[in-house]
């Protein structure tokens, strides 16, 4: 099926993997995308005979020519990105491609894959060109309201799964909260993984919030998940007290954030990365909820960066509520996670 001319426009970019046959795009994103690909169909027409050198554009040639590309743009992964956006433009997977080497895409996905090209071009991620992320092997849908989540996160879901293991002899259904949820990516998952568990998630983007609950939707969790708009947990009554606080916070300093990729610092949200001079200012806060609303013995466990490792175990400690503070290290080496348990007060 070609992707995005179809009479019925709420079929444009779906997922390749049929989780979503109808995702609900935002009416100025179908608008301006389809008034796009109608001109590079024209434009398309006319170069037709001028731009292929004759040989056909099949799969395999399209795939190298955009990895080429991508790769001068500077991509990290520009035959992934290569990948993605034809097996989305073919309304296939990844996988599927690898067969289909040989074939030539149709006139409607050529047109539909050019486009998005031309975007990740200019630098759009890869994430908000199809509108989803893999994460933790399950897909979430994201938007330029929501950071698009990174595998460095998935070590924090690993840590609040053992955490919760850890707990299971004196609370079986536990209540956790996920601080900043963005695109729902920490509490769904935990929600799938801890099918006992009562979930909470917050966050001062509405945008962002909107994104989480139609995830939880997708993902059948909405029943045991309560998304609160508000700062931390200040609008958040019940219950009381958690047995597992996780946050993936705002952690990046003013200064690091100068020096971020263009591409983060233009489609990402920075209320949604930096923290302020110091970087672990949210953080702290974070530190200092737990103070009322962890649970004696329960776990809080806090993305953060390699740079602020140490300063943010110098505040767990400082605060004196935790028999346990400690570091974890991600897949490449670097401190990324802070995890404490609450000590008896
Ligand atoms: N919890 C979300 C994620 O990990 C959003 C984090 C954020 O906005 N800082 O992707």
């Amino acid at each position: 099926m070609g992707v995005g001319f179809g009479s019925d426009q709420s079929q444009f970019l779906c997922e390749g993997n049929g989780y979503c046959e109808k995702l609900p795009w935002p009416t100025e994103l179908i608008k301006l995308s389809h008034s796009y690909l109608q001109e590079a169909r024209v434009n398309q027409t006319e170069n037709r005979n001028s731009d292929s050198g004759g040989a056909p554009w099949t799969v395999l040639r399209l795939l190298q020519w955009t990895t080429d590309f991508f790769r001068s743009k500077g991509s990290d992964s520009p035959r992934l990105d290569a990948e993605i956006l034809l097996s989305h433009a073919r309304n296939c997977s990844r996988v599927e491609l690898y067969t289909a080497y040989a074939s030539v895409p149709s006139d409607d996905e050529r047109v539909a894959f050019r486009e998005m090209v031309r975007r990740r071009g200019s630098g759009m991620p890869v994430a908000q060109i199809v509108g989803y992320r893999e994460f933790y092997s399950l897909s979430f849908r994201v938007s330029e309201a929501t950071l698009i989540p990174r595998p460095e996160t998935e070590h924090l879901i690993v840590e609040a799964i053992d955490c919760a293991k850890e707990m299971s002899s004196f609370e079986s259904s536990p209540w956790i909260m996920d601080i900043g949820t963005g695109s729902g990516v920490i509490a769904i998952t935990l929600a799938k993984h801890l099918p006992q568990s009562r979930i909470v998630a917050t966050d001062i983007s509405a945008d962002a919030l909107q994104i989480a609950k139609w995830n939880a939707e997708q993902h059948g969790v909405s029943d045991r998940l309560n998304f609160v708009q508000c700062d931390l947990l200040s609008g958040v009554s019940q219950p009381d007290r958690f047995s597992l606080i996780c946050s993936n916070p705002p952690y990046i300093t003013d200064a690091e954030y100068s020096e971020l990729d263009s591409s983060v610092r233009e489609f990402e949200p920075k209320n949604a990365l930096v923290s302020g001079p110091k970087g672990t200012e949210i953080i702290e806060r974070v530190i200092e909820v737990c103070r009322d609303r962890l649970v004696t013995g329960g776990f809080c466990i806090v993305e953060m960066s390699p740079m602020i490792a140490e300063s943010c175990r110098a505040i767990a400690e400082d605060a004196a509520i935790f028999d346990d503070v400690k570091l974890v290290k991600d897949l490449a080496g670097h401190q990324r996670l802070l995890s404490m348990r609450r000590q008896q007060d």
